[in-house]
């Protein structure tokens, strides 16, 4: 089978002197035997690209979804790049801040705020509350003090739109946890309630319809539907969410961030749609810059059955196999360009046979236990969604360019599994 598809890989990957695989300017193999694995090697300029892309349609309209990857040089980047960023929950808040980011250009999400959560956010200062349910007004209006100045706020509505996607991370649809249904009329009854209330500036109306979306056409309809619920409404601003999907293996293909934003905004036009419009990206700015680099610990051969490969990590690191089957390819770092002629089952460490990493995985045929592996397309949910299942210590997340390979995020020691157990 063909080498891995060289545009599965981040932009600055190229084959270096050494006729291994280099990202931003770095030997991988290098990088592997400086940190360790599993580690994540992000391309800084891909991110950076990605980030760019956004911001030339949308300014400071392009945020950033903190949750597809977050530690605190990612935070730093993206709004280094001109894009405000997302959090849904109190810690996601706590590290954008602590990369210094200003509360202002933060945007606060989630469709079950706590208290401490929102007080956290009014406290800081966050610059746009995403309102996701009448409970969340009920709770603003007890802590915003009536002699206050009102949150800036969008109201979180589902516009009924079924994205094409996996049912975990399809959230347009009616029946959803979040936010308030246009259909049934609970949305205009929400802002109705928003606007008489003064705990709440309402400023806009967000819908975000579902995560890993390649159809533009379910965008587009959901921009229909909010046209026509928000444009009379006169408020300034319209945020279509993120979802924007990307390849992860062979054959996919995806819009790019500028050819999805340029037709968000036609048909914003041709809806009649004079609000500003918004973007929230996050697996497409994320996803792509990375790759995970494991060291193949055992091969077993069961024949006429199949092949294991097993590696150093597993779904501790990247849980998206386990959660949704999702696909991806494989290719060893020394030899970037082989033919991939060995099939075998890509797993982890963990102790149970659900540990998979790649259910049908393409190598080359000279795999060796010893040898780096790479899984592709591995900058979003991977690092955000990992755990310590086993005990295993979380990968370091480094970044690479211009030849430099900077560690963002180091191992976890085994004294850090201590931290919080009290004995
Ligand atoms: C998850 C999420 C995003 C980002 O989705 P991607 O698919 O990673 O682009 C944006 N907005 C909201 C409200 C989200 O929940």
């Amino acid at each position: 089978m063909k080498p891995v598809p060289w545009n599965l890989l981040p932009e600055t990957a190229a084959v270096g002197e050494s006729g291994a695989l280099s990202i931003g300017g770095c030997d991988v193999l290098e990088v592997a035997a400086e940190y360790g694995t599993p580690v994540f090697i992000y391309d800084e300029e891909h991110l950076r690209n990605r980030c760019r892309e956004a911001v030339a349609l949308f300014g400071r309209h392009a945020t950033y979804a903190t949750k597809a990857f977050l530690c605190k040089a990612m935070a730093k980047l993206a709004h280094e790049e001109g894009m405000s960023l997302d959090v849904a929950t109190g810690g996601e808040l706590h590290i954008a801040l602590e990369a210094g980011v200003p509360a202002a250009d933060l945007v606060f999400h989630g469709n079950n705020k706590s208290v401490e959560e929102l007080r956290f956010a009014l406290r800081a200062g966050v610059g746009r509350f995403v309102v996701d349910s009448f409970d969340e007004i009920d709770r603003l209006e007890q802590l915003v003090p009536s002699t206050a100045e009102a949150p800036a706020a969008l109201l979180r509505v589902t516009p009924g739109v079924e994205a094409h996607t996996h049912e975990f991370i399809a959230t347009g649809q009616d029946d959803s946890k979040f936010g308030f249904t246009v259909s049934s009329g609970l949305a205009a009854k929400a802002v109705e309630r928003a606007i008489s209330s003064n705990a709440i500036n309402l400023v806009g109306i967000h819908a975000h319809i579902g995560s890993q979306v390649f159809r533009v056409e379910s965008f587009a309809q959901s921009l229909a539907v909010l046209g026509e619920f928000a444009e009379p409404l006169g408020l300034p601003e319209l945020v279509v969410g993120g979802g924007l999907g990307v390849p992860y293996v062979d054959g996919e293909e995806a819009p790019t961030i500028s050819q999805w934003g340029r037709i968000l905004k036609e048909r914003a036009a041709e809806a009649g749609i004079t609000a500003t419009l918004g973007i929230e990206p996050g697996r497409s700015i994320a996803a792509g810059a990375a790759i995970t680099a494991y060291t193949v610990g055992t091969i077993k051969r069961l024949d006429g059955i199949r092949n294991y490969v097993a590696v150093d990590g597993g779904m501790s690191d990247n849980p998206r196999p386990v959660l949704y089957g999702s696909g991806y390819e494989t290719m060893l770092p020394r030899s970037p360009k082989a033919q991939r002629e060995m099939q075998a089952r890509i797993v982890g460490k963990h102790c149970e046979s659900g540990d998979i990493l790649v259910r049908d995985a393409q190598i080359p045929a000279d795999t060796v236990v010893g040898d780096i592996l790479a899984t592709p397309v591995t900058g979003a949910y991977g690092h955000s969604m990992g755990s310590n299942y086993n005990k295993v210590l979380r990968p370091p997340v480094v970044f690479c360019a211009n030849g430099d390979a900077r560690q963002v995020v180091r191992r976890e020691r085994l004294d850090d599994l201590l931290i919080t157990d009290l004995g």
